[in-house]
């Protein structure tokens, strides 16, 4: 088009197959995409291309999912599924149903169900966020489970006003991690917005970290924030520290984010509940709400 050049790869793949290579980058290619639309070619997004390609619903939903994978272990589990894991278990439950044998095929459809919940998150990390009152040392925690400084760190409560947030990946699992305002009655109203960012957080949490400072007393505030959230794990921060005895305080996880005592600890706890049966090479894992869906259709058709 005489405008200024590209350097461009094109390369036949097929009698009506072409694929063209162009420098990295979102302009580059946007450019070459208008170009050809303007010289009457239909632009396709990729998904659509992938399914008008691929037979099984199930190998594109996983080709989709491959491209959000973040980490290789993710990506082997996703693997499984395109080369037809869940296509099989799916299949002989099907099989199994029609041949009358519908305890079999219940014990198949259950199973896959059960696991649900791991697959549903394959494509986004897993949420985790600290929670507890002001200055008992989250944004160190978080910083210490990072290995680097994402949040500040002050020894005035009340100071952490907005929830801080970085992805990070243990044992293969991406995790979100999360610092939340300290949570405890204020006037102030920038603290007071940030306590409300802080319960917005921990609604949408996968786990809950409740974090308990030991050199200081127990207060009722404490006792409040672990009663809302009893599934949390309970992490007793600063035992680095003289402590200050109190029988009302709960056992938990003994950290210190000074010392790096405990942090590998919470850090498998949190992976261990986030994650309690890594699926085996080679398992049919759901990972998509239409599949979860669709069978428990089919689950209700074999109890009806
Ligand atoms: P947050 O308000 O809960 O986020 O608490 P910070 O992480 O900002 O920490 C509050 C204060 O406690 C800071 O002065 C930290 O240096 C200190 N602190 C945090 N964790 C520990 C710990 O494990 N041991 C000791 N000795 N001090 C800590």
């Amino acid at each position: 088009n005489n405008e200024l050049g590209e350097e461009l790869v094109v390369c036949r793949r097929g009698d009506e197959q072409f694929e063209i290579h162009c420098h990295g980058g979102d302009a580059a290619s946007a450019a070459i995409l208008h170009g050809l639309e303007r010289d009457g070619c239909m632009i396709v997004p990729w998904t659509e291309w992938i399914a008008a390609d691929e037979a099984d619903p199930i190998a594109v939903e996983a080709q989709i999912a491959l491209a959000a994978a973040r980490t290789t272990r993710i990506a082997a589990i996703l693997l499984d599924q395109q080369a037809g894991a869940l296509r099989r278990a799916i299949d002989e439950a099907s099989r199994l149903a029609e041949a009358g044998d519908r305890i079999a095929a219940l014990t198949i459809v259950d199973r896959l169900l059960a696991r649900a919940a791991l697959g549903l998150r394959l494509t986004a990390p897993f949420r985790v966020v600290f929670c507890g009152r002001p200055n008992v040392g989250k944004s160190s925690l978080l910083n210490a489970a990072l290995g680097y400084r994402r949040a500040v760190v002050f020894d005035q409560p009340g100071t952490t006003r907005d929830v801080v947030t970085a992805a990070t990946v243990v044992d293969g699992w991406p995790i979100e991690l999360s610092d939340t305002a300290g949570l405890r009655a204020s006037d102030d109203e920038l603290e007071t917005a940030g306590i409300a960012a802080a319960r917005n957080r921990l609604t949408e949490a996968d786990l809950v970290v409740v974090v308990i400072d030991v050199t200081a007393t127990w207060t009722d505030d404490d006792a409040a924030i672990l009663a809302e959230h009893p599934e949390a794990i309970v992490v007793l921060n600063k035992s680095d520290a003289t402590e200050v005895f109190d029988a009302a305080r709960p056992a938990g996880l003994r950290t210190s984010a000074v010392t790096g005592l405990g942090i590998d600890e919470l850090l498998k706890t949190i992976v261990a509940r986030s994650v309690p049966q890594p699926p085996s090479p080679g398992e049919a894992v759901l990972f998509t709400d239409r599949q979860v869906q669709q069978l428990r259709e089919f689950r209700a058709s074999l109890l009806a």
